[in-house]
């Protein structure tokens, strides 16, 4: 066996260019190891040894080393059996616990993990520290790395909801959330009911004839509270309706770009007829393609004409099956309480055709109905789940804030635990009042709750920024993309013939690429309800003829960004319409002349900045704004205008006759005498 010419040195107490040297000086060639007859003569001449003795120091060499080796190795062996002791067992499939769900969110904390999979917390941690993550039981962790680590263990996660993005929440893609569900996950469940209905053709009469033939309800005796919704069983089936009557909670959920009712009631009071709130409530439905079954209601009155209803029916569409249509209509009278079964029937008729799922496994996904603060328990908000279950301590986010499910109960007060799709309760625990059509999504923890519904607000508040309806600008723009097909109009006009006259103008308006839909029109002035209705529906333009909009209708307007405009002239709405439709109206870049700015004095020179003092000899000059340079009469360059002072004062604006200092941007180098041309540049919408 060899050994190196540095242990030879060592053993010998030189240090390696010695022992190189005495190797020199001995005769001998120097090389990095030495064979044990080489070594023996090195060490004998060296040390003047006998042949005897230098074997026996070449020995305690090779010795000494293999030693060193063998505690080498043992310290490998026992560092390999402290490897061994915290080498994770890799369990057979992990059995779940029963009820347990392996379906998690976007994030996820260890121990919670731990109690959807049946795997301990320890393994889990262990299992996360080996891919180079040290976590306690408390660490969030995001779905991807729970996946990792779980399929390891051999449990298999599946993803579910609660990946809604903070925009998707915001803007309340409720119908993007619930796609995400698979097929075998969804399990039927009740319908959701909203009556509508002219004012006074009996829609909050027919909504407690409802509640009050629920037996289950009346057993409880107890007094009903009006919290925006309610189920009902009726037959051992549930219904679930919307307790507020009219057009504002559908149209409001709407706006938000969800479909949360199933089923539409449309009232028609028998001794009266179609009227305009009838008219407005067969449009939204169509709109959000809703089917309706119409309750003819009043029939217990002598003047009650039936036949007379259905035939107006007919004109909006709504053929009654008896007339060979595909309407469902029900004479009741919810006065007296009569017909309701037969009306309760086709609902889940209706509904049955539909069939009407969703997965009651995953975190809840609902939406809020109605929102107050109530005295006791602070914001409050009945809830509608789309999707999902809803329990008592559950973290959530809802529309820009977030809470823990703290009290659940129902229209009957009477508490619950647990809630699942279609379910309604009013939920308290909410950290700030909230509106109806917010979305309410279940959230792995508080941490991430509160993280998502501040992104939330940013968006929220950016985007009221940008306002959040689709304006004309945007309209024009999708045109020209040839994302907008369907230019949606709502129509309302002073007179009845004036309507019919702009909508058959309206109709021969054709376009290859796209058409004009007036989704609801009528006559009287423009009502915050009409736009709310252009709101629900992105695209859509609210246009008056001869009438005028109240000043609420405006303001509500600017805020959701819904272009209302109103002619006096027919030809006019109908050419402008025929404007937008080929491109023609167009924004414009309008050139502004501001003011001049004489500079008399150069303060200060920096590298394409200078700020200099001088006089408004004409117009504005304003903080910003472009620059032309103009010396003796001529254009030498550009720049910007970077600041304004009067005297020490950062200003806005100054105007002729002013002596104020100018931070000039540019390439320039500004001279006494020099004129500075401030101008800006308008976009300017052509409007209609
Ligand atoms: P809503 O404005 O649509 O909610 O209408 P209401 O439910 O408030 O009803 C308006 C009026 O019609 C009330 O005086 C009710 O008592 C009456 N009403 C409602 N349903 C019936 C009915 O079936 N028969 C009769 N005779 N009157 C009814």
């Amino acid at each position: 066996m060899a050994i190196t010419l540095e242990q030879l040195a060592s053993k010998l107490g030189y240090t390696e260019t010695e022992m190189q040297k005495k190797i020199l000086e001995i005769g001998l060639e120097v090389t990095p190891t030495i064979e044990e007859d080489m070594a023996e003569l090195i060490i004998s001449e060296v040390l003047g040894k006998t042949e005897k003795s230098a074997a026996e120091v070449y020995d305690s060499i090779v010795e000494g080393e293999q030693e060193k080796e063998i505690v080498k190795s043992q310290r490998k062996q026992k560092a390999g059996k402290i490897v061994k002791k915290t080498e994770f067992r890799r369990p057979e499939r992990v059995e779940l616990k029963r009820g347990g769900n392996s379906e998690i969110g976007e994030h996820i904390s260890v121990k919670e993990l731990a109690e959807k999979t049946g795997v301990s917390p320890a393994v889990l941690i262990g299992a996360l520290m080996k891919n180079g993550i040290l976590a306690n039981i408390n660490q969030v962790i995001d779905y991807e790395t729970a996946v990792i680590i779980t399929t390891d263990l051999g449990v298999q996660l599946k993803k579910t909801s609660a990946s809604a993005s903070a925009e998707d929440i915001f803007k309340g893609n409720l119908e993007k959330l619930l796609s995400e569900d698979e097929a075998e996950d969804l399990k039927p469940r009740a319908p959701v009911v909203v009556v509508m209905g002219h004012v006074d053709h009996g829609k909050t009469t027919l909504l407690d004839a409802i509640r009050n033939t629920d037996v289950a309800a009346g057993e409880a005796g107890g007094i009903t509270q009006h919290i925006g919704a309610y189920q009902v069983d009726h037959k051992g089936r549930k219904i679930t309706f919307m307790d507020t009557p009219g057009h504002e909670a559908f149209t409001a959920m709407r706006a938000r770009g969800a479909r949360v009712t199933d089923v539409a009631i449309l009232v028609v009071a028998a001794d009266d007829g179609i009227m305009p709130q009838t008219i407005e409530a067969i449009n939204h439905a169509k709109e959000a393609n809703v089917p309706i079954i119409v309750a003819l209601n009043k029939m217990d009155k002598p003047d009650a004409n039936a036949n007379k209803i259905k035939s107006e029916l007919v004109e909006y569409g709504l053929q009654s099956e008896e007339w060979g249509g595909q309407t469902i209509v029900v004479p009741i009278s919810a006065k007296k309480r009569e017909g309701i079964d037969a009306l309760l029937e086709s609902v889940l008729l209706v509904s049955d055709v539909m069939e009407l799922k969703a997965n009651a496994k995953r975190p809840a996904i609902a939406t809020v109905v109605e929102a107050h603060l109530d005295t006791n328990l602070g914001p409050v908000a009945t809830i509608l789940v789309n999707t999902g279950h809803l329990k008592i301590g559950d973290n959530f986010i809802v529309g820009q804030t977030f809470g823990r499910v703290k009290i659940m109960r129902d229209h009957l007060k009477r508490p619950l635990k647990e809630l699942f799709p279609s379910d309604v309760a009013q939920i308290a625990g909410l950290n700030a009042p909230v509106e109806s059509g917010q979305i309410l999504q279940v959230m792995a923890n508080e941490k991430i709750a509160r993280s998502k519904a501040s992104q939330v607000h940013e968006m929220a508040h950016e985007e009221l920024i940008k306002s959040a309806g689709m304006g004309m600008q945007e309209i024009l723009v999708r045109i020209k993309e040839g994302t907008l097909k369907l230019l949606k109009v709502v129509l309302k006009a002073d007179t009845q013939g004036s309507l019919e006259a702009i909508k058959q103008a309206l109709a021969k308006v054709k376009n290859d690429d796209v058409a004009i839909k007036v989704i609801h029109s009528g006559v009287g002035s423009i009502s915050e309800s009409d736009v709310m209705m252009a709101a629900a529906t992105p695209g859509t333009l609210v246009l008056g003829f001869n009438i005028l909009e109240g000043s609420n209708v405006q303001r509500l307007a600017e805020r959701l960004g819904i272009e209302v405009v109103t002619y006096k002239v027919i030809y006019e709405l109908i050419d402008d319409l025929k404007k937008i439709l080929t491109g023609m109206l167009q924004p414009e870049v309008l050139l502004i002349e501001l003011g001049k700015f004489k500079v008399m004095k150069v303060f200060f020179t920096g590298k394409n900045e200078m700020v200099v003092g001088g006089k408004i000899t004409e117009g504005v000059i304003q903080k910003r704004g472009k620059l032309r340079v103009m010396r003796d009469g001529v254009q030498i360059g550009e720049g910007n205008i970077g600041g304004l002072k009067l005297v020490n004062e950062d200003v806005e604006e100054l105007s002729k006759g002013d002596e104020c200092g100018l931070r000039y941007q540019g390439k320039i180098l500004l001279q006494e005498h020099d004129v500075l041309e401030a101008w800006k540049e308008e976009k300017k919408m052509k409007t209609l």
